[in-house]
């Protein structure tokens, strides 16, 4: 049995969070690879290594003296290894680092990806774990894309049964250079090593005891999500939710690894359980997964007459935002009218050109745009082929009085989605929750 588990950077925080992430640990012999994030807030207004690091980066680039902010940086983990006792120079590493630093001659992702070489050398010094440098392993192509093929092949030669400590976040590039993964990337190094190794489970430990079923901000204490599968993750994360990298799910999904999110700061929560399907179903009750949602999108109504059963119409409309390289979120239509659901801001730039383009080649009857929409999702694999349930959410929507301005849902019926004005954002969720998970 072998389980990788990854650390985040709440849990690499000081010295009381490696002592909680070592119990972790030690209490089940099957987590022997560990992958770590940079040392991250200790407290709210508290700073992220990862943050401080690109910060010396810029003071450098814009020839402003960063010793303040690297001297923060380097007290941080100094402090870290001094309170825990650990016996490991690190003294030389950081001044080579803060030379380099000055003689600019480290680029911004070589010394972004040192807060987690640091975290993981202190790590594998404090539990007695061989340090495995993701800069030995992992592989990127000249395109940026990871080459999974001999990132597994070098990972499964360095690791062979012992425990292991491996920093997250980065890797290498064919010309020897480190890059590293889009901020949050530490996930993807757990996701990649566990693939590589054909891990039992994937353990992914945070500050939250798991998924949560809506979003802490709107509701208060919303429960954790115990199951969910990937197919539901991917819906919940589009519409909202903040969980993983988006990076994560492939490299275990494709290997059919189990990925279980729990929380360091409570380790007997057991935390959400992600699979590609559940055989038995642990509350039968519950049809509705997690709710969630964003602000801000622009619906852009065009109406013509006789437009349903005019050939080409669609296309010639979608051609004018893709000629802008304006995706589309959602296009609800009726008989001769179509609408077409997209983030305002990623619109906002264009709308003009796009409008004047679509009335010369589609002449339509009427063109409205809609502002301050926000979308709404319930997402639920249980809710497939159980008359009444999209009965249920509008009624208890339209109890509490709240306008439906747009409603979409696929045949798969893994989500209800809908829009509402965004002052009706908030309670829309709160009605959902309270009324189906409650
Ligand atoms: N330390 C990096 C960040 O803050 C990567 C990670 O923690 O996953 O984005």
């Amino acid at each position: 049995m072998l389980k990788v588990v990854k650390f985040g950077g709440s849990s690499m925080a000081d010295a009381g969070q490696y002592r909680k992430v070592r119990d972790i640990i030690l209490s089940d012999p099957a987590r022997r690879v560990v992958v770590v994030s940079a040392a991250g807030k200790r407290k709210k207004n508290d700073h992220k290594i990862t943050d401080l690091l690109y910060l010396c980066h810029a003071h450098v680039r814009y020839g402003v003296d960063c010793t303040s902010v690297f001297d923060m940086i380097a007290s941080r983990y100094l402090q870290i290894r001094d309170d825990l006792g650990i016996q490991l120079n690190i003294e030389e590493d950081l001044a080579s680092l803060k030379r380099q630093l000055q003689a600019k001659t480290v680029t911004q992702d070589e010394l972004a990806s040192r807060g987690e070489y640091f975290s993981a050398k202190l790590m594998a010094a404090y539990l007695g774990f061989q340090f495995v440098d993701a800069a030995d392993w992992i592989r990127f192509r000249m395109d940026g894309s990871v080459d999974q093929e001999s990132s597994y092949a070098l990972l499964q030669e360095q690791v062979r049964g012992e425990g292991v400590v491996i920093p997250g976040f980065y890797g290498l590039m064919p010309d020897g250079h480190i890059k590293t993964f889009s901020r949050g990337g530490s996930d993807i190094t757990g996701a990649l090593a566990a693939a590589a190794l054909d891990a039992d489970l994937y353990e992914n430990w945070t500050d939250v005891s798991g998924i949560l079923m809506a979003d802490p901000r709107i509701v208060e204490n919303p429960r954790a999500i115990p199951e969910v599968t990937y197919d539901e993750l991917r819906e919940l994360s589009y519409s909202g939710a903040q969980v993983l990298h988006e990076g994560t799910i492939f490299p275990v999904r494709e290997k059919n690894i189990p990925l279980n999110i729990r929380n360091t700061n409570a380790p007997s929560d057991p935390g959400t359980m992600i699979r590609e399907s559940f055989d038995t179903d642990a509350d039968p009750d519950r049809f509705i997964t997690g709710i969630t949602g964003r602000k801000d999108f622009s619906i852009i109504c065009i109406s013509k007459r006789g437009m349903s059963n005019q050939v080409g119409v669609l296309r010639s409309i979608l051609s004018v935002f893709e000629r802008h390289n304006i995706s589309i979120d959602y296009a609800p239509n009726g008989i001769d009218n179509v609408s077409l659901v997209m983030p305002t801001e990623a619109i906002g730039h264009c709308l003009y050109t796009i409008i004047g383009e679509l009335q010369q080649e589609i002449q339509p009857d009427t063109l409205d745009v809609i502002d301050q929409i926000s979308i709404v999702a319930a997402v639920g694999r249980k809710m497939a082929f159980r008359p009444g349930i999209s009965g249920k959410v509008f009624g208890a929507l339209g109890e509490a009085g709240i306008n439906i301005r747009m409603i979409n849902q696929g045949p798969d019926e893994l989500n209800i989605i809908f829009g509402v004005d965004n002052r009706d954002f908030a309670s829309a969720i709160r009605v959902l929750y309270n009324s189906f998970v409650k």
